[in-house]
C-alpha cells in the first residue's frame, strides 16, 4: 500500500487547478480533495460542504480565532479562504491521500508547519495558453483579467519553492503525473 501523505497543489491564476484537482477527486476515491471554508458566495451549482464551506466573514473570523485554519489567504484581494485543520487530520488518520488545491499564499503557510508534505506547483504549457484559458473562460471583467494576469506573472516566479512541476497540457494527462507523484497508480485508460 502506498504511504499517506498529504500533497499541495498550488499554481497561476487560470492554469486549471481546479479542473485538475476536480477530475482527480471524481476517479480517485483513493484521494480526499480537501474542502476549504471561503467567505465567497457561492456560485450557480456550487454545493456547501462539496465545493466549499460557505461561511460569513464573522465565521471565518471564529474559525482563525479558534486556531482551526492549517492556512488562510485572502485570494485575488477579495474573498478569504482557508483549510479546515480538522478534516485534514481526520482524512490522514484515516490513512487516505490528502490534496489541497489552495493558493500559493496558502502554500507557504502549509510549508512552514508541514515542511515534509509534497509540494507540487501546476505550470500552463505556455504563457499564451494561460491568456487564452483566462479570457476564454469569461468570468472576469478585462480589468480583472489584467489584474490577475499581471498577478500571474508573480506567481509563476515561484516554481523553485516547489518540489515538483507538473505542466497542465491535458487534464488527464496533468492528473496522471499528480497522482504518480502521490505514490498512485495513474488510471488504465
Ligand atoms: P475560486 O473562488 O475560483 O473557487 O478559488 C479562487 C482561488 O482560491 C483558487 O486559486 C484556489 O486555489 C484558492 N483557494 C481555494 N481554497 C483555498 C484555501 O483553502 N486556502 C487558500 N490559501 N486558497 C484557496
Amino acid at each position: 500500500m502506498s504511504q499517506p501523505r498529504l500533497t499541495v497543489l498550488a499554481g497561476p491564476t487560470a492554469v486549471g487547478k481546479g479542473t485538475v484537482s476536480t477530475y482527480i477527486r471524481d476517479n480517485y476515491p483513493e484521494v480526499w480533495l480537501s474542502v476549504s471554508a471561503t467567505t465567497r458566495p457561492p456560485r450557480p451549482g456550487e454545493v456547501d460542504g462539496v465545493h466549499y464551506f460557505f461561511v460569513s466573514s464573522d465565521e471565518f473570523d471564529q474559525l482563525v480565532a479558534d486556531g482551526q485554519l492549517l492556512e488562510w489567504a485572502v485570494v485575488h484581494g477579495r474573498n478569504r479562504y482557508g483549510t479546515l485543520r480538522r478534516t485534514v487530520q481526520a482524512a490522514m488518520d484515516e490513512g487516505r491521500s490528502v490534496l489541497l488545491e489552495i493558493d500559493l499564499q496558502g502554500a507557504r503557510q502549509v510549508r512552514e508547519s508541514m515542511p515534509e508534505a509534497n509540494f507540487v506547483f501546476l505550470a500552463p504549457p505556455t504563457w499564451e495558453e494561460m491568456v487564452r484559458r483566462l479570457v476564454g473562460r469569461g468570468t472576469e471583467t478585462p480589468e480583472e483579467q489584467q489584474q490577475r494576469l499581471e498577478t500571474a506573472k508573480l506567481e509563476l516566479a515561484a516554481e523553485p519553492e516547489f518540489n515538483h512541476t507538473v505542466v497542465n497540457d491535458s487534464v488527464e494527462h496533468a492528473a496522471d503525473e499528480l497522482v504518480s507523484l502521490m505514490g498512485l497508480r495513474p488510471l488504465q485508460r
